[in-house]
């Protein structure tokens, strides 16, 4: 059984899917992170760059004063540090290096046709073996572009046959949104899948080393997600479209 996780954004993996992912590991079985988009729509970039007050920090950052590696920080080198968080996290969840993929869809504007395409590029991918499960966001309850376009590929792709399983993630910070009679299902972690998560959380994602490149991107872009889930590490999830 190989779980082919598709991650619209750097970050989704770990606020949102990290205890689905940690327990198909945990099992035994193949686990592929997809990374979909650039991340190049994130507005920690503003913030990064000194441009906006950063509410992180409660400054304005000064990138030549701070010692980034990149200053002032280019878009380049921006989504460069946020794939970089990926992959940090990715191996952290326990994930092989050669199992983590990167894309650079455009953030914000991926459309269904080309989430359907990267989706069957794996089904279809022979050195992968199967069965292939494909994980990804879901487009109930969620207001993100990328997020709604990753989920209904998805949903397309089984209701046609062209993949046989699929499982969709609430985002976090939608959870209040779902209604109480929905059919969705909580996925907690393990005391030890709990310590991962927190662990990529404050090594990887709130990680500030600007004179190395690591900038804290994700905790600069949705703070209020990580500091939730230090707190409350389950996953939501739904087995239908
Ligand atoms: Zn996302
Ligand atoms: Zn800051």
């Amino acid at each position: 059984m190989t779980h082919l996780f598709h991650v619209p954004h750097a970050d989704d993996e770990t606020l949102s899917l990290g205890v689905a992912i940690l327990q198909c590991l945990d099992r035994g079985e193949e686990v592929h992170l997809i990374l979909i988009t650039d991340g190049s729509a994130c507005g920690s970039f503003h913030f990064l760059n000194g441009t906006e007050k950063c509410p992180i920090h409660h400054r304005f950052h000064d990138p030549v004063s701070e010692g980034y590696q990149t200053a002032p920080l280019t878009r380049e080198a921006h989504i460069a540090a946020r794939q970089r968080e990926f992959l940090a996290a990715g191996e952290m969840l326990g994930v092989p290096r050669e199992n983590l993929h990167v894309h650079t869809m455009i953030d914000g504007s991926l459309t269904v046709e080309e989430a359907r395409a990267i989706a069957l590029q794996y089904e279809q991918d022979a050195s992968i073996p199967g069965p292939k499960v494909h994980h990804t966001m879901t487009e109930r309850h969620d207001n993100h572009n990328d997020h709604k376009s990753c989920g209904r590929a998805l949903a397309e792709l089984l209701e046609e046959g062209q993949i046989s399983a699929c499982h969709w993630y609430v985002k976090r910070s939608l959870w209040h949104t779902v209604p109480a009679d929905a059919p969705v299902q909580d996925l907690v972690a393990s005391v030890s899948q709990a310590d991962i998560l927190r662990s990529i959380t404050r090594d990887v994602y709130q990680r500030w080393e600007p004179e190395n490149g690591h900038y804290a991107v994700g905790y600069h872009s949705v703070p209020e997600s990580f500091d939730a889930m230090m707190d409350d590490c389950r996953n939501k999830v739904h087995h239908t479209p």
